[in-house]
């Protein structure tokens, strides 16, 4: 299966690309974690890249795709991969279609999960994940049932992202609605574009996109 979530920062994306992997037997591709690992390692993507993180901006359309194609080449995508962060521009959306074609690879399915501005704010303010298995947490929403202990693997170091903050969430949501929104319609000329309500319990979310998504093999 072949999938690419959609949305806003903080719509849940990540989140529930890691449990649809574990259900499907897929692998997430996150674009932010590959970029996050550069910055880490101190390559030069990574020092290209650093700054304009920071900022909320998007990083070049020419460094995306090529760190896109040389991923989807790798043999854990075998079965298929959740696209999480890619593509968010138009030419991201056309080089993908062609990436794709080339590799005779088709998409099951585009899905936009839908968020009110208002409640992505305190979302991605309040959020951090476990250092040790990167199992996600939030302030107010999610926490871990014992204070400071990961409920996954009993980790008691967390991290919060540089970008995770009120200044630069402004930003992100500008990028958002100005060079990702407009891939929407790409999308749903080709008839692959379906939506889910991404404001529901993350619970509840997964639900409704196990259901679209199993109902998928059934067509
Ligand atoms: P994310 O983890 O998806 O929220 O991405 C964090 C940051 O990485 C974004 O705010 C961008 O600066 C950069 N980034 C991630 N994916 C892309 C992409 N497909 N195109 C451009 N920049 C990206």
């Amino acid at each position: 299966m072949k999938l690419i979530l959609l949305g806003p920062p903080g719509a849940g994306k990540g989140t529930q690309a890691k449990r649809l992997q574990d259900r499907y037997g897929i692998v997430q591709i996150s674009t932010g974690d590959m970029l996050r690992a550069e910055v880490a390692a101190g390559s030069d993507i990574g020092r290209e890249a650093k700054a304009v993180m920071e900022a909320g901006k998007l990083v070049s359309d020419d460094i995306l795709i090529r760190m896109l194609a040389a991923r989807v080449d790798r043999s854990d995508c075998s079965k298929g991969f959740i696209l999480d962060g890619f593509p968010r521009t138009v030419p991201q959306a056309t080089a993908l279609d062609s990436m794709l074609a080339s590799r005779r690879m088709e998409l099951d399915a585009v899905v936009e999960l839908k968020v009110d501005d208002a409640a992505l704010t305190d979302r991605i303010a309040g959020r951090y994940t476990c250092a040790t298995c990167g199992a996600g947490y939030h302030d107010d929403f999610q926490k871990p049932r014992t204070a400071a202990v990961c409920d996954a693997c009993a980790g008691t170091t967390f991290t919060r992202r540089a970008d995770d903050n009120r200044e630069t969430v402004g930003a992100r949501l500008a990028a958002y609605h100005q060079q990702t929104a407009p891939i929407l319609p790409h999308y749903a000329a080709q008839g692959r574009l379906q939506a889910v309500d991404g404001m529901a319990d993350i619970d509840d979310v997964t639900k409704a996109l196990t259901a679209l998504l199993d109902g998928l093999g059934k067509r």
